[in-house]
């Protein structure tokens, strides 16, 4: 059965409704324009009684025992897979992403759920010898309290889960707010999860624009961590609003891959390319910018170029598409501006390069590959967040590691080599909380760090499996005295 939204997509304190005090707002398929159903474009009032449910349900919560909520935690990953395919519908009507690409996300959802019930029991603390020879010390995980979750739109799904998996296992409740642009797929996650077996007011979610309920979010006293993803400038913002609570912020990113010399160019081609084009790179780990040696370039450029050219483009219902429209007008003319940047400073696109007309709306973008891209580009320097290979050429290792130094960003990088010590080189010298040896940028799982290297702009904190359970829990130390 599908789902349909007609405005009530409020869920507060385990009851679904609008915001009496705001307004509708349509939400609109990138796919070809169509209305696909209303939410609730909710005022601060809203999030402020979402987070009164919140306080007022933590508790309780929080004393239920682990195995209870790992219980809990593994209903509503089955309940995701019963709704699998109607949350995948909606996932890729509202998105704008493949079908299989949705598929996938929904899945993956389900097991953040899994993994999370599976962790909690193992969220050891620890004792600790003590110098005073009376003393005993011992260390264990206590809830935070409410957490605020501010989510983006190019993983509605799952990027909502990395928080609220970690944080309800950890005896938190939660007020989450998701981008207007994917607000209905958020409703129905909640949906569902809300037919598992949470206490009223555990999950809360409202709908409506980020600098007014985001930002009541996490500014309010009531809310004890705040759990973020979007863009490094909303990000800053928020750890402003948010000084004093506990943070996990996990912002933009800017690559870079780099192809050496002694690179299996197939292989690195092949996995450049799908860094590139998943999600028509809307991903925060895409291989946004492409460093490649110059003896290897011209082979490289060419092999990139006919991987382009497999790619199917059109609408993403379709199980032949591999890449849909992208999101929103926003990002759309980001990508044009970045383009048309580049190409203004001398590269070239040898595929693509604009939008493509005659399908559904003007968002879908041409997979794209420059060459000759400079290092002073748009391109280069800002996350581009669209279907975009740029290659930008260097003459040496040492050039590549300056110029992959030389970004804002820190959040994931690639290196193709056959060779573990050029290989170690580059992992020690490039500044991004994860580096792929031989892989694309986008290779992660659910249980692995994720997030960006101090100094940059790609966020505090790590998520992923035990990372994310320990950031969204208080570590408490107990010392006893003791006359033995
Ligand atoms: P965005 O920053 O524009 O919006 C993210 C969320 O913040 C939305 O829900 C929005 O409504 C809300 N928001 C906006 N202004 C706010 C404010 N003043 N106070 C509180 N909340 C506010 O980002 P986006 O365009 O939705 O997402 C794309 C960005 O997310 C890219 O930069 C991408 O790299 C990043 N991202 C990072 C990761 C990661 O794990 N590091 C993963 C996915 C996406």
């Amino acid at each position: 059965m599908s789902f349909r939204f007609d405005g009530r997509t409020n869920f507060i304190a385990g009851r679904w409704g609008d915001d009496p005090s705001g307004t509708q707002h349509d939400a609109v398929s990138p796919i070809d324009g169509a209305t696909i159903g209303t939410m609730a474009w909710s005022t601060r009032a809203a999030a402020r009684e979402a987070i009164a449910a919140a306080r007022q349900a933590q508790p309780g919560w929080g004393r239920t025992s682990l195995w209870d909520r790992a219980r809990v935690l593994r209903g509503i990953a089955d309940a995701i897979r019963g709704r699998q395919a109607a949350l995948a519908d909606l996932l890729t009507r509202e998105q704008g992403k493949p079908i299989a690409e949705a598929r996938f996300e929904v899945g993956k959802a389900a097991d953040g759920f899994d993994l999370a019930a599976d962790l909690v029991k193992y969220l050891e603390g620890r004792t600790i010898p003590a110098e005073d020879t009376s003393k005993r010390v011992l260390t264990f995980y206590r809830p935070r309290g409410v957490y605020g979750v501010v989510t983006p739109w190019n993983f509605p799904v799952n990027i909502p889960v990395e928080y609220l998996a970690p944080g309800l296992a950890a005896g938190n409740a939660i007020v989450w707010t998701p981008a207007p642009t994917t607000a209905l797929i958020g409703a129905a996650l909640v949906q569902v999860m809300a037919d598992a077996d949470l206490p009223p007011g555990v999950l809360n979610f409202v709908t409506g624009p980020g600098p007014e309920v985001g930002d009541e979010i996490v500014s309010h006293d009531g809310v004890d961590g705040v759990g973020f993803t979007g863009s490094a400038a909303t990000g800053k913002r928020i750890a402003q609003r948010a000084a004093g609570k506990a943070q996990l912020l996990e912002l933009g990113g800017n690559g870079p891959v780099i192809i050496l010399d002694d690179a299996d160019l197939d292989k690195a081609a092949t996995a450049t390319a799908a860094g590139c084009f998943v999600n028509a790179g809307q991903v925060c780990s895409s291989s946004e910018r492409v460093l490649v040696h110059e003896a290897v370039y011209d082979a490289f450029a060419e092999r990139m170029t006919a991987a382009a050219g497999t790619i199917v483009i059109g609408d993403p219902r379709d199980e032949a598409t591999t890449m849909g429209p992208l999101n929103n007008p926003e990002v759309a003319a980001k990508v044009n501006a970045h383009v048309d940047d580049a190409v203004g400073r001398g590269a070239r696109a040898v595929a693509g390069g604009s939008r493509l007309a005659a399908l559904g709306t003007d968002l879908y973008f041409a997979p794209t590959v420059l060459t000759g891209v400079g290092r002073d580009a748009l391109i280069n320097t800002e996350e581009t967040f669209g279907p975009v290979a740029p290659l930008i050429r260097v003459a040496s290792d040492d050039e590549a590691i300056a110029a992959a130094r030389d970004n804002r960003y820190g959040l994931v990088s690639s290196v193709f080599t056959r060779d573990i010590d050029r290989a170690f080189r580059f992992i020690e010298a490039v500044p991004t909380g994860i580096v792929n040896v031989n892989d694309t940028s986008n290779y992660w799982e659910l249980h692995i760090p994720f997030g960006g290297v101090s100094g940059k702009d790609s966020g505090v904190g790590r998520i992923g499996g035990r990372y994310s359970l320990e950031a969204m829990s208080d570590l408490k130390t107990a010392t006893f005295t003791v006359d033995v």
